[in-house]
């Protein structure tokens, strides 16, 4: 996976690519759907959601330029593996998932493989986590309409970074904020922010 889908696409974050060949893919898939873990695409997991291809996860990751000190936010915890990536790359992570039974199974996985640095709340992200903040970066894994929601911005160091898909009447970019600027890159596919 790492070799295939991610350096030969184009992430050269070695942090990242270190994370993402050490954190086991697997355990964050129900056993049924296990092998379809390293696959080249998302994985659905329970509630209808869904865990972010491989490239999609490194590409994100990448984008916050993680140097090891920072307390990370990321809004949609999902399965889990998300936040396990990040906690490899970073001193702390706050993951926020609204779906109570999602947000159990990943702490519990976690925990199980050590990633003590990780905590998981259950709630709306949209709000952030005023407790924490300000953040070193921030990843939202669903897609937000027209622009990530006011309160992360808010949240977020001078200088750091906000990676969040956002959909528009162009159609749906991931989109890097930082500094009062936002930048579109790719073209992605998540699963929609619910606020409230
Ligand atoms: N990072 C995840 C991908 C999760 S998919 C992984 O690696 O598996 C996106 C998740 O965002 C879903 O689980 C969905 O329930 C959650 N979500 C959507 N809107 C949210 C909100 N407002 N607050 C918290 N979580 C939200």
């Amino acid at each position: 996976m790492v070799e295939r889908q991610l350096r030969r696409r184009g992430i050269s974050d070695e942090r990242v690519l270190e994370a993402m060949g050490e954190v086991p893919r697997e355990r964050f898939l129900d056993p049924d759907l296990r092998g379809d873990a390293y696959r080249d695409g998302a994985v659905t997991i329970a509630e209808g959601q869904t865990m972010s291809q491989p490239w999609v996860v490194a590409r994100m990751t990448s984008l916050l330029e993680l140097r090891g000190h920072e307390r990370v936010l990321e809004v949609g915890t999902g399965s889990g593996y998300g936040a396990a990536v990040l906690s490899r790359c970073c001193q702390e992570v706050v993951t926020i998932e609204r779906h109570a039974v999602l947000a159990e199974r990943a702490a519990a996985v976690l925990a199980e493989l050590g990633y003590a640095n990780v905590e998981v709340r259950t709630g709306d992200g949209t709000a952030g986590a005023p407790d924490r903040a300000p953040f070193g970066g921030e990843l939202v894994t669903a897609v937000a309409e027209e622009r990530p929601p006011p309160a992360l911005i808010e949240q977020l160091e001078p200088g750091a970074a906000l990676v969040c898909p956002v959909r528009d009447a162009e159609g749906e970019f991931l989109t890097l904020y930082r500094d009062g600027t936002a930048e579109r890159l790719a073209a992605v596919r998540f699963v929609p922010l619910v606020s409230g």
